[in-house]
C-alpha cells in the first residue's frame, strides 16, 4: 500500500460490526488482573495502555520499526540518552541542535561523566568528532537554523567506529524523512510539532529496529514514569491520519513563501531546504520526501522583527512549529541559539497561500515604514 493510504489507516484494527474504526480512548490507572501478572495483557497504567498500543503500532508501521510513545519530545530524547550513555562515554552532538537537548546533555549527562563533543550540522563537521564515540546525535533539518546533514553518510561513519546513531526527526516528521531506513539506530521526535500538528498537546516518540533497544527504552519509560496521557495519545492517533494532507499543503505553502521572501530586499538569510539555491538543498533533495513546514529568515534588527510580528494580522506570534495555523516568532527572544536578533522562524500552516503571502507583504511593509 502507498503512503497516503498507510498514514490514514495505520494502527486501525480490521473493522468489527458495530465498533468504531478508531477505538475510543482507554483511561486506566489499574486493570483487573488476577493472579500471575503475566497472565493479563494490561495490569497497571504506567506499564501499558491499549490506546498507546494502537498508536505505537501506527508509529512503528510508518517508521519501519518498533515505536514507543513518551510524555513529550524531551522525554523521548532523555530516554535515548539515558538508555545509551554511561559515565565515560562520548556523546557527539550538533552545536546547533534544539536548545533543550543541548541543555540536557550539558546540564545532566555531562555532570554524570558523559563527555559531550559538539560540531555544527552543516559541512560534515560531526564526522570529525567520532573517534571513541558511543552515540552520535543528529538533528536534520536543525531547529531553528535549518541546516541539513547526510544521515546515511554519517551513520556509516559512526557505525565504522561502533557508535550508535540517533536522529531527532522532529522538523521533517517520519513522512518527510526515514531515519531508520537511512541507517540510524534511533529515530526520535517531538510529536508536539508536525506529527500531531494541532498545537493542542505535548508528546514524543522513539522508534528502533532492534527489540533489545525497544525493551531498554520501555524499561526507562516505566521506571522514570515518562508516560504519555491516554487522551493525548488518542488525539495524536486521530491527527496522524491527516499528516500527509497537512504536510502536502504546508510544504506547498512554505515553498511559495520562501520564494516570495527571496524577492524582498528587506529580507536576508532565507533558509528553506526546498529552495534550489539553499545550501542544504542538495542533501535534502536526496534524503527528504517533504522539505517541511519551517522557513527562517532575518530582518534588519530586533526592532524591525518585532514590528513585523506585531503587524501580522493572520500569522500568529507563537513559539513551536508544525501546526496547521501559521505562526512566527523572533527566535532570539529565548536565547541559547547562535542566531541574529532579527531572526524569524516561520512555521507555515494550512491556510491559503495567497492570504499568507499578502499578510507577510503587508507586515514587512508596515515594519519598514515604522523603522
Ligand atoms: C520541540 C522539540 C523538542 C522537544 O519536544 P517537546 O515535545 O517540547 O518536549 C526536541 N527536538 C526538537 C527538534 C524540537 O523542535
Amino acid at each position: 500500500m502507498r503512503i497516503r493510504t498507510r498514514v490514514v489507516r495505520a494502527g486501525l484494527a480490521s473493522p468489527t460490526q458495530g465498533e468504531p474504526f478508531l477505538a475510543g480512548v482507554t483511561f486506566a490507572g489499574t486493570y483487573h488482573a488476577a493472579g500471575d501478572p503475566s497472565a493479563s495483557p494490561y495490569t497497571y497504567g504506567r506499564y501499558h495502555n491499549p490506546t498507546w498500543t494502537r498508536f505505537e503500532c501506527a508509529l512503528g508501521e510508518l517508521e519501519g520499526g518498533i515505536a514507543l510513545s513518551f510524555a513529550s519530545g524531551m522525554a523521548a530524547v532523555a530516554a535515548v540518552l539515558g538508555s545509551a550513555l554511561r559515565p565515560g562515554d562520548v556523546l557527539v552532538m550538533p552545536s546547533d541542535s534544539y536548545y533543550t537537548s543541548r541543555l540536557l546533555a550539558d546540564g545532566f549527562f555531562a555532570q554524570m561523566g558523559v563527555k559531550v563533543r559538539k560540531a555544527r550540522t552543516a559541512g560534515g563537521a560531526l564526522a570529525q568528532q567520532l573517534d571513541g564515540a558511543r552515540l552520535l546525535w543528529l538533528e536534520t533539518p536543525s531547529n531553528p537554523g535549518l541546516d541539513v546533514c547526510d544521515i546515511r553518510a554519517l551513520a556509516e561513519a559512526a557505525h565504522k567506529v561502533d557508535a550508535l546513531v540517533a536522529v531527532d526527526n522532529t522538523t521533517a516528521t517520519m513522512l518527510g524523512q526515514h531515519p531508520l531506513e537511512l541507517g540510524a539506530d534511533f529515530s526520535v521526535a517531538s510529536d508536539t510539532k508536525g506529527l500531531t500538528g494541532h498545537a493542542d498537546l505535548i508528546l514524543g516518540h522513539v522508534a528502533v529496529r532492534d527489540t533489545a533497544w525497544a525493551d531498554k527504552l520501555r524499561s526507562w519509560r516505566t521506571q522514570v514514569g515518562a508516560v504519555p496521557g491516554p487522551m493525548e495519545v488518542w488525539l495524536a492517533h486521530r491527527s496522524l491520519a491527516t499528516l500527509e494532507m497537512r504536510l502536502n499543503r504546508q510544504c506547498h505553502n512554505a515553498q511559495i513563501i520562501a520564494e516570495f521572501l527571496a524577492s524582498r530586499l528587506d529580507v536576508t538569510g532565507i533558509r528553506y531546504p526546498g529552495l534550489p539555491e539553499d545550501p542544504a538543498h542538495e542533501v535534502a533533495a536526496r534524503q527528504m520526501q517533504f522539505y517541511g513546514p519551517v522557513v527562517s529568515f532575518v530582518l534588519a534588527d530586533r526592532a524591525r522583527a518585532e514590528g513585523f510580528l506585531s503587524a501580522c494580522e493572520l500569522i500568529i506570534e507563537a513559539t513551536s512549529f508544525g501546526g496547521l495555523h501559521t505562526t512566527a516568532e523572533r527566535r532570539a527572544r529565548w536565547g541559547g541559539d547562535m542566531i541574529p536578533e532579527g531572526f524569524i522562524r516561520l512555521s507555515v500552516g494550512c491556510e491559503d497561500d495567497q492570504d499568507l503571502v499578502y499578510d507577510l507583504a503587508q507586515a514587512l511593509d508596515c515594519a519598514k515604514q515604522v523603522a
